[in-house]
């Protein structure tokens, strides 16, 4: 289930999108119960009134059809079948073509679209490429890495995935941990260096907010152990510990602070040119003057 957190956030993210993307995917824990969460994005595109009162767009029979599934305007491809074929997707293009001229928008679903084979991949490709005026796709999957690259790279990625603390690896840690430890220690002198190599491990948007939402729940974890209070669930204690111990628990709250803020710039505006992004993070993070 998708913690509340995550649930208001992507509704602000959403709520405040000026124009949609022809294409998202979303990576989700799981399809069925992310789905409500999806289903009210997929009425923002669709609903004339925008679905602005996300509980109940109740006077609106767009919404009431959506729910009842059964809006023309939305397709759905789901299977219990392996594999997602190149018929299924050349199908569903040509039933969204054969509506675009109506100025109503279209949305297409593909959930498990990991299950498209390569050449049904590569027919939505093309779709994707050259996208229809008012047709908009979402692509749905527990994996968004089993997608093509070539997919990934040209929709918008929505992770609504809760992180588990169990997948973290030791490289990873260590690599969110010297990004603090080393503007702690060098100021806006770290700036060139960080940059090239955070830029270096992490490639994308989506990377770097990885990095930092465990950069976030570290610094946490370590704020709560010097108080005493212990997750007994968590394994890294002696890693944070040995690589934080030249920072002051009030320097640790103001940093953590800073993070929080422009990790949450980061989330709401997917424009952010990274460049910039890091060189005020840094920036920010320096300044803290205890
Ligand atoms: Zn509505």
């Amino acid at each position: 289930m998708l913690d509340d957190y995550k649930n208001n956030k992507f509704y602000n993210y959403a709520k405040n999108l000026k124009k949609y993307f022809h294409a998202y995917i979303f990576e989700v824990d799981d399809i069925e119960t992310s789905y409500p969460l999806i289903l009210a994005f997929i009425k923002m595109i669709i609903c004339p009134n925008h679905y602005t009162n996300n509980k109940s767009c109740l006077d609106c029979n767009i919404c009431h059809l959506i729910d009842e599934n059964y809006y023309e305007d939305l397709k759905v491809i789901e299977t219990t079948d392996k594999i997602i074929k190149k018929e299924q997707i050349t199908k569903l293009q040509q039933e969204l073509s054969l509506k675009s001229s109506n100025n109503t928008n279209q949305v297409y679903v593909i959930k498990e679209a990991d299950k498209m084979n390569l050449n049904a991949a590569n027919s939505l490709l093309k779709f994707i490429e050259e996208p229809e005026e008012n047709i908009y796709g979402i692509l749905i999957t527990t994996n968004k890495k089993s997608l093509l690259s070539t997919i990934l790279s040209r929709c918008q990625i929505i992770e609504l995935k809760v992180e588990k603390e169990t997948n973290y690896n030791l490289e990873d840690i260590n690599n969110s941990l010297s990004f603090l430890t080393l503007i702690h220690e060098e100021k806006e002198n770290s700036i060139a260096y960080l940059k090239s190599r955070y830029l270096n491990i992490y490639a994308t948007r989506d990377d770097i907010l990885k990095s930092f939402q465990m950069l976030e729940n570290l610094i946490d974890k370590e704020i709560n152990r010097r108080n005493g209070i212990i997750d007994n669930n968590f394994s890294f204690y002696d890693i944070i510990e040995a690589s934080l111990q030249e920072i002051t628990l009030k320097e640790l709250i103001f940093y953590l602070d800073k993070i929080i803020v422009m990790k949450n710039k980061l989330i709401e505006n997917p424009y952010l040119n990274l460049n910039l992004f890091l060189d005020r993070l840094i920036i920010e993070i320096s300044e803290v003057k205890i």
